[in-house]
């Protein structure tokens, strides 16, 4: 992979070379292709990856195929520092193309400011602010823009900046291409993006933003009543096809076979199927023969099943990308989705995790009349032996029931006909 492949033009290649880069980082492989076709994107990645380039050469290189001495592309960033930094490497890159950019932000003076607006300076990186003083003054020409890129968009949310931005963008040609860069997923951002951006293309290092159609919903249960619980909200919500997700096979079978004996017809997709079993579950779910299916995330990879309505995370994924991955096969093609995370106090870092990529706390639901009570632990009562006390003896019914007496969760199977689990 080399930067020859973009076919930039060949004093932005010396910029490159100059700049000590060698090979294309994986968000300038994904960005710069659709970037130079003209496409608007959706980038997800962090600062460090190379992000900065992934949109300063395709500016560049459009600013070289067209009219120069006119503003024709605005960078926003949230703060002076990025700003410089931008700034720094629109230098290092357009060395020698003679391409002129400007920083714009408070707390210095305006004059060197309006000086390049003046003259014709072909990108200005601006802060919103500022930016938008100017604008009102009349210094500031935006109607020659062509590219607008909002990086760290998610850090200008933050900042409280997004209304601003969102006035930016009115003041700027409609036919535009704009480039947004987010290190999170809040669905603000979201909203932006779809109010701002013509049928974006999404691109991620690593992460990529779960659709905004899906609504999450974590569920803070004691280990043991997680099942009851999946049976409840099975009872009580109106769903389509459901998929659940556990940590193991075993714990797939299992909870497959438990939710067949409460009347749903299920079906299991995990690693100790054979390939026909599981081709089998997988035309059954699509077509609707099977309302759930219970997999792990091995067996899930890839998953293409239309009309999804419900995943439930029966276990917390191990990973954030586990939980975009499985996230993600609700809400397709702008259908919308409910994602509902079953957590214990065990997966208290893992939520923290998730909701740091969701840029913010997911909302903690309970199911209204659930019994959440956790049975009390068995009381294994110890046996007499000749030779003493010894271990367990056999298990005597003695787990209580913490549920009030009289008040059991009905579980009404359902009409539909029942279907093993196979
Ligand atoms: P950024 O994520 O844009 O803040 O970039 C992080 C650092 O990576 C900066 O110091 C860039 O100069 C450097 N960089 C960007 N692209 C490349 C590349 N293709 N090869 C080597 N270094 C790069």
């Amino acid at each position: 992979m080399s930067f020859n492949q973009f076919n930039l033009d060949s004093r932005i290649v010396s910029g490159i070379n100059r700049a000590g880069y060698v090979t294309p980082t994986p968000i300038q492989l994904a960005a710069v292709p659709p970037a130079l076709a003209g496409h608007d994107l959706i980038g997800t990645a962090q600062t460090g990856t190379g992000k900065t380039a992934a949109f300063v050469l395709p500016i560049l290189h459009h600013i070289l195929t067209g009219p120069r001495q006119q503003t024709r592309a605005l960078i926003v960033t949230p703060t002076r520092e990025l700003a410089e930094q931008v700034h720094h490497v629109i230098g290092q890159l357009s060395a020698g193309t003679g391409i002129r950019s400007a920083t714009v932000y408070g707390g210095v003076g305006a004059g060197p400011q309006l000086r390049a607006m003046r003259e014709g300076v072909e990108i200005l990186v601006a802060c919103p602010g500022r930016l938008l003083d100017h604008i009102g003054q009349g210094h500031a020409r935006l109607g020659r823009i062509q590219i607008v890129v909002l990086d760290e968009a998610d850090r200008m949310l933050d900042m409280g900046f997004l209304p601003d931005v969102r006035r930016i963008l009115g003041h700027l040609p409609v036919q535009r291409q704009t480039l947004l860069f987010s290190a999170t997923c809040p669905p603000e951002i979201e909203r932006l993006a779809a109010g701002a951006m013509a049928n974006p293309k999404r691109i991620a290092v690593g992460l990529s933003c779960p659709a905004h159609t899906v609504s999450h919903a974590l569920f803070p249960v004691p280990l043991p009543r997680k099942t009851p619980l999946l049976l409840a909200l099975l009872e009580e919500t109106d769903t389509e096809s459901v998929l659940v997700f556990t940590r193991t096979k075993h714990r797939a079978q299992r909870l497959a076979q438990q939710v067949a004996r409460a009347g749903y017809r299920v079906t299991s997709l995990h690693s100790d199927r054979t390939q026909s079993q599981r081709q089998a579950a997988l035309t059954g779910f699509r077509r609707g023969d099977y309302q759930i299916m219970v997999a792990t995330d091995i067996a899930a990879r890839g998953l293409d099943v239309e009309g999804i309505s419900h995943v439930v995370n029966y276990d917390m994924p191990n990973t954030v990308d586990d939980y975009i991955h499985r996230i993600g096969r609700t809400g397709r093609a702008e259908r919308t989705g409910d994602a509902y995370t079953f957590v214990t106090p065990d997966d208290a870092s893992a939520v923290r995790a998730v909701e740091r990529m969701m840029g913010q706390p997911l909302p903690r639901r309970a199911l209204p009349g659930f019994d959440y009570a956790e049975l009390l632990p068995s009381k294994k009562p110890v046996a007499r032996t000749a030779h003493g006390v010894s271990a367990r003896a056999s298990t005597l019914p003695t787990q209580l029931s913490a549920r009030p007496a009289g008040r059991r969760n009905v579980r009404r199977v359902r009409p539909a006909v029942r279907f093993a689990v196979r």
